[in-house]
């Protein structure tokens, strides 16, 4: 039966509850337990599936298809496991859920509250799958004090007792702030956001303190003191070059040998680092550096492409060389020469995306690629652009486009060489949607297999030939159009199995030029670059040797 760890937030958001989560996952793996990381999001969106990547970053898609929060991302990242649609939960899907069953009559005809039906709910929840770990990591988004998140809090506090006493213990991350005019650290709004914790009824065991300048014994004794919290367990976490340190920091910081010791494990064995020692070594000892464009639309944010950044890291770490991004707004050359733009870097990198605008500039992007001989990498909306620019540029067919431009704007103006696909097979199960189906959740969803073409360039670069990837989209390229684009070089690599899906697209007669219809930047790992990422970089660093 598995332990549990609550992990909640004080003072102000953004304090890095994800990778604070995330790396003590990793720490207990390095002492050799097995972990489950899960997120809790108090706001009242059934999932991410639907916001905004400008609000809320990047939706991060697992493999059985559930749309989440970008954490998960970083908890597979440093621990490997793969994240499941039980893993992530909001206020909108646990009300959901319970007005559902309401409905159904499951109450029998009681009054339903939210203590102790949400409660119940979201203790159901948090408990799935608890004999499989020795420890089960819960993070609750927010801040405490937010009036949305009070049933999670509640709903922990109650697990906790309904437990034995010493299987759940809380972590509390708050913030040591600097006020430079007194020349000291300030402790008193970590002691506030205790305050307000144990209001509720919850002592936290470890307290991590976020903080820019270093801690001194005595502040930290202050802390424990005032927060009820042994010394030993105030752990400091301090701003890291790369998120990548966080596990070896936290380990010289304590932070794993106070959560044993909170729940009175004494004699787990010390970690075995190796893996993040090797990590460090591949960021801080590099060689040259390749520069990447990335063609896109959301470029104000980078925690919308969360992943593709991480993965792009990672395919350097493989190649020890330092990769800098520059992201370049794909609708500036929807009137412009993309050569001014683009010339300097190399390789680019189109990402996926929705809507029609920035689309010209993205299909431009791919036709200087193409011909430029430069290293391209499309994924998904970037596949799909290289195909309708080979198909107008060569194919002949002027007018290509894709259905979704002609759904949004109302009118038929492409030939649709890009078209919605309503139909289609996952693994054994037939699943059908309807143009007007609601927009949560009706999209190609999760991991789905392709078969990939002996003597291909991706054949190669994977090593093997037949993958698995994650998949977030409603349109594909239509198979009717193969042979036209074949004919012309672009070679049609991967395949559904049932033979109906083009997965992968690649020119023939150029270096490094891919499209992928899926998100291989999901399942890339610091210490297990994805191959497409570890590939592309290292056509960069060739493609920078010829300048
Ligand atoms: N908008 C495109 C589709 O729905 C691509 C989606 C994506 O890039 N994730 O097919």
């Amino acid at each position: 039966m598995a332990r549990y760890i609550f992990i909640t937030g004080g003072v102000v958001s953004s304090l890095g509850k994800g990778l604070a989560s995330a790396a003590l996952g990793a720490l207990l793996q390095a002492r050799g337990y097995t972990v489950r990381l899960r997120k809790l999001d108090p706001y009242l969106n059934v999932d991410p599936g639907t916001m905004s990547p400008f609000e809320h970053g990047e939706v991060f898609v697992t493999d059985d298809g559930a749309e989440t929060d970008l954490d998960l991302g970083h908890y597979e990242r440093f621990t490997g496991v793969s994240a499941r649609s039980t893993d992530s939960v909001s206020s909108g899907r646990i009300y959901s859920t319970v007005l559902e069953k309401e409905r159904r009559g499951d109450y029998l005809g009681k009054t339903i509250q939210v203590i102790p039906h949400v409660t119940n709910e979201i203790k159901d929840f948090i408990s799935i799958g608890e004999d499989e770990v020795d420890f089960m990591l819960c993070e609750i988004g927010g801040t405490v004090g937010d009036i949305e998140a009070l049933p999670f809090f509640e709903a922990i506090r109650q697990f906790s007792q309904d437990k034995p006493r010493g299987e759940c213990i809380f972590m509390h991350l708050t913030l040591i702030p600097y006020l430079a005019a007194a020349g000291e650290l300030k402790t008193k709004p970590t002691q506030h956001s205790v305050k307000e914790l144990r209001s509720i009824g919850i002592a936290p065991d470890v307290l991590v303190c976020r903080s820019e300048h270093p801690i001194p014994d005595k502040e930290r004794a202050k802390i424990g003191q005032f927060c009820n919290v042994r010394i030993e367990n105030v752990i400091a976490a301090y701003d890291l070059k790369s998120i990548y340190e966080a596990p070896i920091a936290y380990h010289r910081e304590g932070l794993d040998t106070a959560v044993l010791n909170a729940f009175g494990i004494t004699d787990a064995p010390m970690p075995e680092m190796s893996r993040w020692d090797d990590v460090v070594d591949r960021i801080s000892s590099t060689e040259g550096e390749v520069k990447i464009a990335i063609v896109g639309k959301y470029t104000q944010l980078g925690d919308a492409y969360k992943s593709i950044n991480e993965a792009l890291t990672h395919g350097g770490m493989a190649n020890r060389v330092k990769v800098k991004v520059e992201w370049v707004d794909a609708e500036v050359f929807d009137t412009e020469d993309p050569a001014a733009h683009l010339e300097g870097f190399d390789a680019i990198l189109v990402p996926g995306g929705f809507g029609e605008r920035g689309t010209e500039g993205k299909i431009k992007a791919a036709e200087f690629a193409r011909t430029r001989k430069v290293p391209y990498l499309g994924i998904c909306l970037g596949m799909q652009m290289a195909v309708i620019e080979g198909a107008r540029n060569l194919a002949g067919i002027k007018d290509a486009g894709s259905e979704e431009f002609d759904h949004e704007a109302g009118g038929k103006r492409f030939t649709p060489v890009v078209y919605h696909l309503k139909e289609w097979v996952q693994g054994n199960h037939k699943i059908a949607r309807k143009v007007n189906d609601d927009k949560g959740g009706t999209m190609r969803l999760g991991a789905y297999t392709a078969q990939l073409t002996e003597g291909s360039k991706v054949a190669e670069v994977y090593g093997t030939s037949t993958i698995e990837e994650r998949h977030r989209h409603r349109y594909e390229v239509d198979m009717k159009y193969r042979e036209a684009l074949e004919a012309q070089g672009m070679l049609f690599s991967g395949i559904s199995p049932d033979g109906r899906l083009p997965e992968i697209v690649e020119w023939k007669d150029h270096p490094w030029f891919i499209g992928v219809q899926f998100h291989p930047e999901l399942k890339s790992k610091p210490f297990d670059p994805h191959p497409l990422f570890a590939s592309f970089i290292n056509a960069a660093i060739e493609s920078s040797r010829l300048v």
